[in-house]
């Protein structure tokens, strides 16, 4: 993909990314957002998402993102980052079904190439370093800089988790040189928690459960608990990595109850299990080690069904592949 051909002729384009938008979205879509509209500011770029969570506001121009779908637009091009499927761009896939052009920049091994143009590579750890490579390194800023760098650490686990790439160093490198504050940013966004989102920590930790013979551990967030911290969805972040931390455990399984009898799966293993295929049997998607979906039923139900699947493949070989 050659970003310079992509933008060629458009007037009007409208970049998006998925719905709860995690770093690397945030990130990526930021990243991309910011050197448009230093680099082609005759070409007017809106960015969608939903909110942006606290700890990512840091990022310049954040309180730019528009989080309502307008009444009427039409963009001559859409680009959506960091999303598997045109489903989890949630309101905002009206937008990409009625853009002249679509193009989708994202990493994620479920992505079934669903725009006109499509920049999918598994192998890579994170959308952000994807728009990296589609920039010109001497015409990021720092401000753009800082928000690739964001989304490079948060899909990374902070340049820890298998997907990192000698290549991913090197873009963090270059990101580096820009004059960013690369420990802030991971202190900020990534480490630094809320007392409420501390607390929902320990309570998911505390009453998580060990199943499988202890191969995998399980822990669910009610609508009840969500109210009694009067917390929101992103304070749950990192709640499902700490899981998959518990020694002798090979899957982690983390369910938030989104509305009555629905669930928000997280799925994170760390290696012998594909979680994706798991995710996608059940209409979600993701990587291999880590991976979601949204399940109906009882929390007994969900995780009766999802474990099932995790055992069928819990004696299968170990899988070689990309983390998040
Ligand atoms: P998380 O557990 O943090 O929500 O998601 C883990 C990974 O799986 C992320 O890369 C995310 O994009 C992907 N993912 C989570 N839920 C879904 C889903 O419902 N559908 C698809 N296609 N991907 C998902
Ligand atoms: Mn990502």
């Amino acid at each position: 993909m050659v970003l310079a051909d992509l933008l060629k002729g458009k007037r009007r384009i409208a970049l998006g990314g998925h719905v709860r938008p995690d770093g690397d979205c945030v990130g990526s879509a930021m990243g991309l957002y910011l050197y448009l509209k230093k680099q082609y500011p005759d070409i007017e770029t809106d960015l969608y998402l939903e909110e942006v969570p606290q700890a990512f506001q840091m990022i310049h121009r954040t309180e730019e993102v528009k989080t309502e779908l307008p009444e009427a637009a039409q963009y001559d091009l859409f680009i959506c980052l960091d999303c598997g499927d045109i489903k989890r761009l949630g309101c905002f896939s009206t937008l990409f079904e009625q853009a002249g052009e679509t193009a989708c920049i994202d990493h994620h091994i479920s992505n079934e190439a669903f725009a006109d143009y499509n920049y999918i590579v598994p192998d890579a750890s994170s959308t952000s370093e994807l728009v990296f490579t589609l920039l010109e390194d001497e015409k990021i800023s720092r401000e753009c800089a800082e928000a690739l760098y964001m989304g490079i650490a948060h899909d990374t686990g902070v340049f820890q988790y298998s997907c990192t790439s000698p290549k991913t160093m090197e873009i963090a490198a270059k990101l580096l040189r820009k004059g960013i504050d690369g420990n802030e940013i991971i202190d900020k966004t990534y480490y630094e928690k809320t007392y409420v989102q501390n607390q929902i920590l320990g309570k998911a930790l505390l009453e998580s459960m060990l199943i499988l013979d202890k191969r995998c551990i399980v822990s669910v967030v009610t609508m009840k608990d969500m109210e009694f911290f009067q917390a929101v969805p992103s304070d749950l972040e990192g709640i499902v990595s700490q899981l998959r931390q518990t020694k002798g455990c090979e899957v982690a399984l983390f369910l938030h109850e989104i509305s009555f009898h629905t669930f928000k799966v997280s799925l994170r293993s760390k290696g012998m299990v594909d979680v994706s295929k798991i995710a996608q049997y059940f209409g979600g998607g993701g990587h291999v080690r880590a991976a979601g979906c949204t399940l109906k039923g009882t929390s007994h139900d969900v995780i009766n069904n999802v474990s099932s699947q995790i055992l069928l493949q819990l004696n299968q070989e170990k899988v070689q592949d990309n983390e998040e």
